[in-house]
């Protein structure tokens, strides 16, 4: 099961002068908009792909993270929008939260196969090569700041996280994560690291 949009008025955090780029977040409650035919169960987590797209969790999952100390910046409340899944009407579904991460890293461009396009003078902000053939992710390990969720300075949905995050998602069963190691990252065929595996 996944959201194709998570939808909420927002306020403009940070606009870069030079290139435009603006940083937004939610300034009220998500709604998040799910396809009722499509999932037999709430998941503990959920990616979503409109408006405030990425990582959702939901609020037991969150505050594990937070009881546990992980490191991913800030939650901000989403509220699944009705229609529910077709096959769970009456069942109340857990509230989600929507955690956009922080930026932890830079990325290696040359390592992972990407060819830089331009960087923004003011805020740093890259724009790779639409011909671009990447084959991996290659973090530049130094420039970690020891997030456990982040994303680096390709792109605020492409997510990374720590092992520690792979751990506990495995130790309390959590459904629909979806871990991909670095190296696969740009290999589609791939499915996912069987962290429910026994
Ligand atoms: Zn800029």
């Amino acid at each position: 099961m996944a959201a194709y949009g998570g939808y909420a008025a927002h306020r403009v955090v940070s606009t870069c002068p030079i290139c435009g780029t603006e940083v937004r977040e939610p300034a009220e409650n998500i709604a998040l908009q799910i396809s009722p035919e499509k999932g037999e169960f709430w998941p503990d987590a959920l990616e979503c792909a409109g408006g405030f797209m990425g990582l959702y969790v939901a609020s037991h999952v969150k505050e594990t993270l937070d009881n546990a100390a992980i490191k991913y910046g800030r939650g901000f409340r989403a509220v699944l929008a009705r229609p529910y899944l077709k096959k769970l009407q009456r069942s109340v579904p857990p509230s989600y939260f929507y955690l956009p991460a922080v930026l932890g890293a830079k990325l290696d461009f040359a390592a992972s196969g990407y060819r830089i396009a331009s960087t923004c003078s003011r805020c740093g902000r890259i724009r790779t090569d639409a011909a671009s053939e990447p084959s991996k992710y290659k973090l530049i390990e130094e420039t970690w700041n020891g997030s456990d969720i982040f994303y680096t300075d390709l792109s605020p949905v492409a997510l990374f996280c720590s092992d520690r995050v792979l751990t506990l998602a495995r130790e309390n069963r959590w459904t629909n994560f979806r871990f991909v190691p670095p190296e696969q990252a740009h290999n589609y065929a791939y499915s996912g690291i069987n962290y429910l595996a026994k």
